[in-house]
């Protein structure tokens, strides 16, 4: 491992006690295929035993004063963004994305720890009218219990950084399974809460390569009473189906196929600078990522034009190059997923303009890609492409830019780009999705609720409906008061 991220534990985390294990698995870095840790390869008894451990501890969490558990929180904020150099050096080198982003990535996923440690201090009950003279009725809000958080690799600190914080905020606790792919990162964040004072078995970490032996002892533990899932819509499904014996409360944050709507009246130069942030990010790996470009024939030309520039102007290299905006993909399963979907689209009659190609930098790099002449029905424009590949489809008519972009079971974001405030609010009202971006590319912040509707999800992250996916409402009725 690199000098930098040396600081950060390699064993997982139960009850406060640093876990290693006779078996483990190797964690790589997707530049240069290069091992960079071992880390334990846990199994179901190890996740009940976290369970354990999180059961026990919360009594006593859930017990302490909202203000005290802010000032943890806080401390764990403060942690956090001190460490950002470390932390984005451990990103890039596990992750693959560039320097630059991995930077970006902390200071976000160290945003939700400020928030929640805040909003924790207000899971505010209320008094109702009462219906009868001789009773009062109010309801006071409560932590739901041992939370199970499962959490992808594509944002390896802020998917755990969101689930995590607001979570303790409300005074629950938690056990994490973070992705085989990513586990580093959700070890040095467990690490600095641990070190901002969050009691031992608050805050477990169980790294595992057996994702649905671990799955399945976290889902079917009564005693886990809220699941958080950040990942495909596929395993979505199965962990929703396998919570119903238990009916667990769910947050479910799946799969995308946003559309990206560029209107004949749109902000041209608006509009290429929010599609290469929407589609190039993270080398095209978030579920918010433009996967459909809908571009109206007015501005086609000149958008395909001047996409074409500033993908020209992308630089493909391992993260740690500081000239980097494209890192390497996370695995050889997504180049290949990749080369199929634009073999797909080519075959059923789209153009590459531009890419389309391997890159030399290694076997998990892909060129930036433009790939014109789209049609609803190719399978490039029906699943998350996952990578550095914008893909146009062209359109006439607003109608018929909303049928399109709601012809998806998926309904995450979604981005429309015109200068007219009447159709912009119009498609915006029109648009099946649960985050919708007008004349803005990138709009993930702490403070604003983040999910999907339709087959992308269920519940909300960040911001005051993220705090309370961890409450429970209880009603009080307090009878026989005389006057
Ligand atoms: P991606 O394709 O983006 O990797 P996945 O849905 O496969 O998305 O993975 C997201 C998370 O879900 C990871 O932590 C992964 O280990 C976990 N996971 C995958 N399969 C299962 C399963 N059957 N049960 C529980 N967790 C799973």
């Amino acid at each position: 491992m690199n000098a930098q991220s040396t600081t950060f534990p390699t064993a997982a985390l139960i009850d406060g006690k640093w876990i290693t294990s006779s078996k483990t698995f190797p964690v790589l870095d997707p530049a240069t295929g290069s091992k960079l840790a071992d880390v334990p390869d846990l199994n179901a008894d190890d996740a009940r035993r976290a369970i354990d451990a999180a059961h026990q501890a919360f009594p006593a969490w859930a017990a302490k004063p909202a203000k005290d558990r802010s000032a943890i929180l806080r401390r764990w904020y403060e942690l956090l963004l001190a460490e950002t150099e470390s932390l984005a050096q451990l990103m890039t080198a596990e992750q693959g994305k560039p320097l630059c982003e991995a930077r970006k990535e902390v200071v976000y996923g160290a945003s939700f720890v400020e928030w929640f440690a805040e909003e924790g201090k207000r899971a505010y009950g209320h008094t109702i009218p009462t219906t009868g003279a001789s009773r009062r009725y109010l309801t006071i809000k409560q932590p739901i219990g041992v939370v199970a958080a499962i959490t992808p690799w594509n944002f390896p600190i802020a998917m755990i950084t969101r689930k995590v914080s607001s979570a303790l905020a409300a005074g629950c606790t938690i056990v994490v399974k973070p992705s085989e792919e990513t586990p580093l990162c959700a070890l040095a964040v467990a690490k600095l809460a641990v070190d901002a004072g969050v009691p031992a078995g608050v805050f477990n970490v169980i790294t595992t390569m057996d994702a649905a032996s671990v799955g399945q002892a976290l889902t079917g533990d009564d005693r886990v009473r809220k699941l958080t899932f950040t990942g495909s819509t596929e395993v979505g499904k199965i962990l929703y189906r396998q919570s119903a014996d238990t009916i667990k409360k769910l947050t479910l944050e799946l799969g995308g196929n946003a559309p990206l709507i560029v209107f004949d009246d749109a902000d041209l130069e608006r509009s290429i600078a929010a599609a290469m942030a929407s589609k190039f990010r993270n080398a095209g790996q978030t579920c918010v990522c433009a996967n459909r470009i809908l571009v109206q024939s007015g501005i086609y030309d000149r958008f395909v034009a001047s996409l074409h520039e500033a993908t020209s102007k992308l630089h493909v290299a391992p993260g740690r190059d500081p000239q980097s905006t494209i890192g390497p993909l996370i695995n050889a399963d997504a180049i290949t997923k990749v080369k199929a979907l634009l073999a797909d689209a080519v075959a059923k009659g789209a153009k590459i303009e531009v890419g389309g190609t391997p890159d030399a930098h290694g076997p998990l790099f892909f060129t930036p890609t433009i790939v014109t002449g789209v049609k609803p029905r190719m399978a490039i424009a029906n699943e998350e492409i996952f990578g550095p590949v914008a893909s146009l489809i062209r359109f006439d008519t607003e109608a018929e830019a909303i049928a399109i972009a709601n012809d998806t079971p998926y309904g995450l974001a979604a981005y429309l780009f015109s200068q007219n405030v009447s159709r912009a609010w119009r498609v915006a009202e029109a648009l099946e999705a649960g985050m919708v971006g007008i004349n803005e590319g990138m709009f993930s912040n702490e403070v604003a609720p983040f999910g999907g509707v339709k087959q992308s999800g269920l519940g909300r992250e960040g911001a005051q409906e993220g705090l309370e996916e961890y409450l429970e409402t209880k009603f009080l009725c307090i009878g026989g008061i005389t006057s």
